[in-house]
């Protein structure tokens, strides 16, 4: 064998097998493009599963007749003057390869004025390029038809065209978040999905997203620190919203994450994110925010990741103690992070109990502001967490009422109706069989609402109709099915479980208390929390000084 330089059609396949992998790339990338171009509105259309047609309308600045021919080109781009540029860019694009990697899979058809007294057409289809002048204000139009038409092997390796739009309208979505500043729309097969209406405020932007009960619980925050990046003291800012801890979801995809307006996943921002939340959030439960970290261009690269979905920190610790403080700050005006401090310090100065606490000897004496079961059990005064406790017991007659048959349902009367978004959508519409073994009767009622039938009721008691958003999280977020089914038993664990204030009368907990006896894992509910926290006599020896007094 020799070495040879590849024929250059050959490296046309790899660089846009690399850059262009399915729909959603594709709208990444344009997407992209028309925020690099200055748009402030972008209208976002799809047909089908995005392969039949995408189409990308900015008000950006526009190319002129002799950009555009060069934009299709490899290799060619407006954003890098010199080599050394690559590590400060901030713009979204650089590397000069989406155009042509699109125009390598599909027919590109592109029609630009960049202010000149006509605009151009360019239509790339099948290796010839055409251009001939269009009318057209100032700003770009990109539609992008018969996508992969010559790859039939990734053709074939794309999902339904349900869950195709739903990464779509994923990278729309993000995008809508972090820039606010901009007017975005969605639409699928002619119908708005969402829009936002670009007024700057991010309240707004999640208000187009999602809806008024998440947009309404929710605060904005803007944070300024600097930190020393080599021998100078940089600026690092951190803005967005943050919906407050009252409203969580199972999945960790709701933060959003942008860095220099790029979205990004990043997990150490996404993790930051949720240190700030801290003792806030239930174990196993995930926020729903947006996070916009800016820096100086040298502080960090985005040339990492062939999607540019990563970035590289200089000083990966210096901004995430940045975000987790912006976070926490934020959540502390919320006037929420007091009774959590409560709670943590609690938490460190008692120990959760392991170990056989001898439950028959177990006896309650009261009950603590509606939540806690005050018991005697030999020696220990021990405080139950009724709700933990409540979780577990349901948890585990669940996962045994599982393992043989169908969980069962109980009727809404009258349905209950959930809006979801396409993502969500193309999960129920994937996960039928193992929502309708959960318990959960839906119908699609068309324009992205579902009506809710019937809802699990495994303990006598009906699970709430926004259980199925959580199911539907787990199920979408679980590698394998297993995973998918013990986070959903979970948050079905929880859903009819007692909850704080919720009296009890002294045969009940009793009940509650024997039950949480026989139960395989006792100590902890299914989130990990602790369900017993024990105090042994020398607490209180100690806390009253006893101790003191008998020595002295
Ligand atoms: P890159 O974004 O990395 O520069 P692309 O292949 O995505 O590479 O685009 C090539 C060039 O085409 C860009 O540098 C830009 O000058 C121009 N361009 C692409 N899309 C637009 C748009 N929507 N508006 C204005 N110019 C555009
Ligand atoms: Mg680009």
């Amino acid at each position: 064998m020799t070495v040879r330089k590849l024929p250059p059609d050959t490296i046309e396949r790899i660089a846009a097998g690399e850059v262009v992998t399915r729909p959603a790339s594709v709208v990444r990338e344009l997407v992209e493009n028309s925020l690099d171009a200055g748009a402030t509105r972008i209208d976002v259309a799809v047909d089908g599963d995005g392969t039949e047609r995408i189409r990308v309308v900015d008000d950006g600045r526009g190319m002129s007749e002799a950009d555009a021919e060069l934009a299709v080109e490899h290799h060619t781009t407006s954003k890098l003057g010199s080599s050394a540029d690559v590590e400060r860019v901030d713009t979204l694009g650089f590397r000069g390869e989406a155009l042509p990697s699109i125009a390598a899979v599909a027919t590109l058809d592109v029609t630009t004025n960049d202010g000149g007294a006509r605009g151009t057409r360019l239509v790339v289809a099948d290796g010839e390029t055409s251009i001939r002048a269009a009318g057209r204000a100032v700003g770009t139009t990109v539609e992008v038809r018969d996508l992969f038409h010559n790859r039939p092997a990734r053709r074939k390796s794309l999902a339904s065209a349900k869950a195709e739009f739903g990464r779509v309208s994923d990278v729309v979505t993000r995008y809508a978040l972090v820039r606010p500043d901009v007017r975005v729309s969605l639409s699928h097969d002619g119908r708005e999905v969402f829009a936002t209406t670009g007024s700057g405020r991010y309240e707004d932007a999640i208000l187009g997203v999602y809806d008024r009960v998440v947009a309404g619980r929710s605060t904005t925050f803007d944070y300024q620190t600097t930190a020393e990046l080599d021998g100078r003291d940089r600026p690092i800012r951190a803005e967005g919203l943050l919906v407050y801890p009252s409203i969580t979801r199972a999945a960790k995809e709701h933060v959003y994450v942008a860095v220099n307006g790029r979205s990004v996943r990043d997990a150490g921002v996404r993790r930051a994110t949720l240190a700030g939340y801290g003792s806030l959030l239930p174990s196993g439960r995930y926020p729903v925010a947006v996070v916009s970290v800016s820096l100086p261009p040298g502080a960090v690269d985005a040339n990492v990741h062939p999607a540019k979905d990563e970035v590289a920190f200089v000083d990966a610790d210096a901004v995430e103690a940045a975000v987790e403080s912006a976070v926490a700050d934020a959540l502390t005006t919320a006037d929420l992070r007091r009774s959590a401090e409560v709670a943590v310090d609690l938490d460190s100065s008692l120990e959760a109990v392991e170990g056989d606490p001898r439950f028959a000897d177990v006896t309650v004496i009261g009950q603590y502001r509606g939540s806690y079961l005050l018991c005697e059990a030999d020696e220990d005064l021990l405080v139950i967490d009724q709700h933990a406790a409540h979780e577990r017991i349901n948890y585990e007659r669940l996962r045994d009422a599982l393992a043989g048959e169908a969980v069962g349902s109980r009727p809404v009367d009258p349905p209950a109706t959930v809006s979801l978004s396409p993502a969500e959508a193309a999960a129920v519409d994937d996960n039928r069989d193992a929502l309708s073994r959960l318990g959960f009767e839906v119908t699609a009622f068309g324009g992205g609402t579902y009506r809710i039938e019937g809802v699990p009721a495994p303990l006598g008691r009906a699970a709430d109709a926004s259980a199925l958003r959580d199911a539907i999280d787990a199920l979408r977020s679980g590698e394998a099915p297993d995973d998918a089914r013990e986070e959903l038993l979970k948050d079905l664990a929880c859903h009819p479980s007692l909850k704080a204030g919720d009296r009890l009368d002294d045969e009940t907990a009793a009940t509650l208390v024997e039950r949480l006896g026989a139960c395989e894992r006792p100590y902890a509910c299914p989130h990990g929390r602790p369900t017993i926290l024990s105090f042994g006599e020398e607490t209180f020896v100690r806390g009253f000084e006893r101790e003191h007094r008998r020595l002295g």
